[in-house]
Order: C-alpha cells, then structure tokens, then sequence
C-alpha cells in the first residue's frame, strides 16, 4: 500500500475516461483516491463516437457486452469518391461511450476510489493544495496532495497557468443516435461532402440497435449550426429518414496541446491538456495514456526518497513529453496547420486529401502505437 507523506488523498477533477482510468490506476496501486465529476450517474452526458483502437480494449477491461462490434472497415466517401479501408484485423472498436465509463469509474470503485458525484469542483489553490466544490446545497473545502484536472478543455486549472489557453483552437461536435439496427457494426463511414470553407466530416457509426450519425467541424470557423447540417444529411439517405431519434448529444473539441501540463501539487490530462488529434477529432487513446502516465507519476513521485508533488509534476510533464502520443499529435499538427492557413486565405485545401492521407497512414501506425501502449507498466505493479 502506498502511504503519501502528508497522508492526504489524491483528487482527480472530472470522471470522464481520463479521469476514471487515472482513479482507477491511482486506487489499484493503493493511492486514497476521490474522484469529483458533477454529474451524478457517471457517463450519463458523455458525447462521444464511441470509437477507439481495438488494442485498448483488453487493457481496459471492457467486457465483451460492452462491445457493439470491431470494426474492420473504412468507408470514405465524397461525391462520385468512394474509397475503402479494409484491414486484415480489426483495427478499431465500435461501443457506447456512455456505459463504456460507467464500466471505468465501476473499476475505479471496485478498486477502492471514493466517489463524489454531483460535485462541481470551483477552485484550485496551488499554494494551499486545496479544492473547493459544491454539492448537495453547500460549499467543501479539502486539502489534497495532488490535483489530476481531467475536467475537459474549460477545466478549472487554466486559472493557474496549467492547460488550454483562451487562444487554443476550437472544433466541435454534434449527433444524433437513430433507432435503426444496421448489422454493421464493424464498419464506419465517413462523408466529406461539406462545404470547402467549413470542413470536417460526418460520420455514420452502426451501433447494437441503433445507428450514430454525426458531424465533426474541425475548426471555430461558425457557419452553419451542427445540428442542421445532420439534419440535411439524415434527411438526403433513405435508410434514416424518418427515423426515431434516441439521442442527440454534442460538445467542444481542442485542437491544440496545452504548453504546461503540471505544476507542483496538479496535473492536467485528456481534453484539459488538449490531447486530441486534430484531424479526427480523436482524443479517447490519449486521454487513457495520459491517465495512466499521471498516475504512475504520483505513485512513483511520492515514493521513499522522491519529493512527493515537485516529483509527480516533473516526471508526469516529462513522460508525456517524451511519449510517441505527444510526438504524434504535434507531428498531425504540421499538415493540419498548414490546412487551416489555406482555409483562411480562402483557398480550398481538400480535406479529402488530409483526411485519406491520415486514413492510409493509420494502418502502419497502429502497430507501433499499440506495442508502445503495451508497453507502458501498469500503474498496479507500482508501490503496492
Ligand atoms: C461529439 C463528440 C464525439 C467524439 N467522438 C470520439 C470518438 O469516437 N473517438 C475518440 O477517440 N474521441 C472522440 N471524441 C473526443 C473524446 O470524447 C474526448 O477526447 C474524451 O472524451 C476526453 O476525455 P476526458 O476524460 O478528458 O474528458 P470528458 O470525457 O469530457 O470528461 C470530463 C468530465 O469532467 C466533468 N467535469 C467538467 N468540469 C467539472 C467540474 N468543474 N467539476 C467536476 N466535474 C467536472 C464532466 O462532467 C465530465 O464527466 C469525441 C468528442 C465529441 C465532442
């Protein structure tokens, strides 16, 4: 059991997927953990695809119900364009993201993390290593020793020098979960079909009993409104027009790292750190990463002779830095930048260059991706 110096617990701010896995991690290696989210039933306003590599699947546990399908196909579609992706194995997988953390901050839990749900964290005092939140009627205050923010892009660290700033680029997203069962779910579709000078692309991900299908706008340029942008495409296909609408959810997305990602005494990870591919709008495989790389830091910077949160911030800020993620998503940066230049001399870049450039890219990189993922200790062989 690993005892911090100071005896306080560690506070992970946010129970999306960052934030239950770093719990998760922090509890199975024996860290007294609370986890804030203020949403009471964890997962219940996630938005999200609900995709990700297949390779994280057995590293996080996910039970074989939790898996809609495993996706094996591409399709990538413009105009006339047709393009598909088939890979020898499946390269991706299909689920509900909703219940996919529900499963995570189970985890958490199991592993002995306390939760504190409907719990709206309001302030950070680095200086004093103390969290102040409402809930339930009243305001808490509590000291910690460390801060993992995984409390999304506005998290509440920007006021002390840690995560996105108010220059950080802005995509967002929007969908609607149709009830149609396709019997398909390991393929995904992906239409870019919209206009030149407000690119991003649609997507149509067939789920188990019901089909996703979605916009993602990848820059903060504000054209058209998301939802009638959906609602056009949904209205064109035949097979989900007229269809009941189960869900509609939509959210931000960064499009830009964060410059400092810990401090003494706190740590941002997933989307409060930006980590989040630009051209997709992916940021499910680095929020895990970062989760796990954060928790192994305090379990490693409050070990016998290491100087507790100076520690965990320094060596959290130098494994992300070093990481093939981070090099990944700086890398995807270059030719996205330069897209979004274009975009703004009123050129048209063709995103269906960007994109399938990605796309074909992808299946070489995967393997390496996932022997580095694999890589990784797991946080419980740490100081238990
Ligand atoms: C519409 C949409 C579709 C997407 N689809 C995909 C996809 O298919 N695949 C993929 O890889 N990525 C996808 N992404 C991106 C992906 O969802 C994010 O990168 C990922 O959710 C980041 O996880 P996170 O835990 O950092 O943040 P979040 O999942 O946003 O979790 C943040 C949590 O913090 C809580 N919170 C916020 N503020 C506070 C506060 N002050 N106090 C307490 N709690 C707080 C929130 O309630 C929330 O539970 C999508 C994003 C959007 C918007």
């Amino acid at each position: 059991m690993t005892t911090h110096a100071d005896g306080k617990p560690v506070a992970v701010v946010g129970a999306g997927c960052a934030g239950a896995t770093a719990a998760w991690h922090l509890a199975r290696a024996g860290v007294p953990t609370q986890l804030f989210d203020l949403q009471e039933i964890p997962g219940e306003r996630a938005a999200c695809g609900g995709m990700m590599l297949n390779s994280l699947r057995r590293r996080m546990e996910m039970p074989d119900d939790l898996v809609d399908g495993e996706v094996d196909r591409l399709r990538i579609i413009q105009g006339r364009d047709r393009h598909r992706l088939d890979f020898r194995r499946p390269i991706f997988v299909n689920f509900d993201r909703s219940r996919f953390d529900a499963h995570v901050v189970a985890l958490a839990e199991a592993a002995g993390c306390v939760r504190l749900a409907g719990c709206r964290v309001r302030e950070w005092d680095p200086e004093r290593s103390t969290l102040t939140w409402t809930g339930e009627g009243s305001r808490h205050e509590s000291a910690f020793s460390t801060v993992i923010f995984a409390d999304g892009p506005r998290s509440v660290a920007r006021n002390h020098g840690l995560g996105l700033s108010d220059r950080t680029p802005m995509g967002s997203a929007f969908y609607r979960e149709l009830e149609i069962e396709e019997d398909r779910a390991n393929e995904t579709d992906f239409y870019l079909d919209l206009p030149a000078d407000d690119p991003g692309y649609i997507w149509v991900f067939p789920k188990r009993g019901f089909t996703q299908v979605g916009v993602g706008r990848l820059n903060d340029v504000t054209k058209r409104p998301l939802r009638e942008m959906v609602d056009d495409f949904i209205e064109r296909d035949p097979r989900y027009r007229g269809r009941k609408v189960l869900v509609n959810r939509g959210g931000a997305i960064p499009v830009g790292l964060a410059r400092r990602v810990a401090r003494p005494g706190g740590m941002v990870i997933g989307d409060a750190a930006g980590l989040v591919n630009p051209i997709t709008g992916g940021g499910l495989l680095y929020a895990i990463a970062s989760a796990e790389m954060a928790a192994l830091a305090v379990v490693r910077g409050f070990g016998r002779g290491r100087r507790g949160p100076e520690s965990a911030a320094r060596m959290y800020s130098g494994r992300l830095k070093r990481s093939v993620h981070w090099w990944w998503l700086r890398s995807l940066a270059v030719p996205f930048n330069h897209f979004c230049r274009q975009l703004r001399k009123g050129r048209n870049p063709h995103f269906l260059v960007l994109f399938m450039l990605y796309a074909k890219v992808l299946p070489h990189l995967t393997p390496a991706a996932r022997t580095i993922t694999d890589r990784m200790p797991a946080t419980s062989d740490e100081g238990s």
